[in-house]
């Protein structure tokens, strides 16, 4: 006889038959809801477990660029060594007039070449800043366009270039400015088996001089030149319609946003001077260099990219 508990238990049991045991004892919503659960909570385990694969991933990678870096590193200063031990050092001379572009081009040679540029106008400023004693005895000399003393300049050079950057040689800019510190330079270089090796001549006519000058504006700290008409910063404003006026405050680094100044030595009578001993003590050091046939002339008097191209065909071997 069929009782309806016997209904139920025969129900039951081909229940069992066609449902997976885990799911055995649900109906389908309740097995959709179960199949949701599960899948949100396998979601919600990634989510946690994410950021610790992220990291062994990131571990696993750094170890293995670390390991490639390192080994360039290693190339590279194996490169170096050879460099500095057996390859004749880079010593290059800008020369030219104040004025003529050779702070503004130095840093661009200085990004091609890799050597360092070596303004002793730059230093020497930095001493009358800082108040050292070159500073004190520079000071008033500088203001009036005149020429610091051969002897401290020298030694200016002759500590910087004993620094692990020029290794591999550097750009003298203002330096040297007499025939006495250009064979004070020759005997330092001799020292270590060294030469100039060239004299870029940025040629240009006194005349278009006093308006780069007096148009200057620099970033003590960098050296980096700005000019009111040929290269301002992007920061400058000026007053007035018909005859602009400069707003100094407006007058700020490029790249730091720091303050621009004028050289006190940037005026239409200490130019006279300037252009005066550019002339008489430092024009005659081309002739020095002349027999050596390192000595490459530019057109200094163009368009600030046009002087760089020309530059860089100077760079390269004859
Ligand atoms: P130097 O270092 O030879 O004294 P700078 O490079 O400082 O000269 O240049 C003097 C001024 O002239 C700067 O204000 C600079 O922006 C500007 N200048 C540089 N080269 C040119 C150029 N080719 N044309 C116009 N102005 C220039
Ligand atoms: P510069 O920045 O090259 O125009 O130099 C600024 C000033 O620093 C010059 O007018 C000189 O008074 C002094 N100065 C820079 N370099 C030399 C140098 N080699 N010999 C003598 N004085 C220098």
């Amino acid at each position: 006889m069929i009782t309806s508990s016997t209904t139920t238990a025969v129900r039951l049991a081909s229940h069992r038959l066609l449902v997976p045991s885990s799911r055995r004892s649900l109906s389908s919503s309740a097995a959709n809801q179960f199949r949701q659960k599960a899948q949100a909570n396998n979601e919600e385990n990634i989510r946690r477990i994410l950021p610790y694969l992220s990291v062994a991933a990131l571990a696993v990678g750094t170890i293995h660029l670390s390991k490639k870096e390192s080994t360039a590193a290693e190339n590279k200063e194996k490169v170096e060594e050879k460099f500095a031990t057996y390859w004749p050092q880079n010593v290059m001379i800008l020369f030219g007039p104040p004025g003529a572009g050779k702070g503004t081009q130095a840093p661009k040679i200085e990004g091609v070449l890799g050597i360092p540029q070596l303004s002793t106008g730059d230093m020497l400023r930095a001493a009358v800043a800082e108040g050292t004693p070159v500073g004190k005895k520079a000071e008033a000399v500088m203001k009036a366009g005149g020429l610091v003393s051969d002897e401290i300049v020298i030694g200016i050079i002759e500590d910087r270039i004993k620094h692990d950057d020029c290794r591999f040689g550097f750009i003298l800019d203002g330096f040297p400015r007499t025939i006495e510190q250009a064979k004070a330079l020759d005997a330092m270089l001799a020292k270590e088996g060294a030469c100039v090796t060239k004299v870029i001549e940025f040629q240009v006519p006194d005349k278009v001089l006093e308006e780069r000058i007096t148009g200057r504006w620099i970033h003590k700290k960098s050296g980096r030149s700005y000019h009111i008409k040929y290269a301002p910063p992007k920061s400058m404003k000026s007053t007035g319609w018909f005859t602009r006026t400069i707003v100094p405050e407006s007058m700020k680094d490029d790249f730091t946003g720091e303050p621009l100044i004028q050289r006190p030595d940037d005026t239409s009578s200490a130019l006279v001077k300037r252009l005066a001993s550019y002339h008489n003590d430092t024009v005659p050091i081309l002739k020095h260099y002349e027999p050596a046939g390192v000595v490459k002339a530019v057109n200094a008097n163009q368009g600030m990219n046009d002087v760089w191209n020309s530059t860089l065909e100077s760079l390269k071997r004859n």
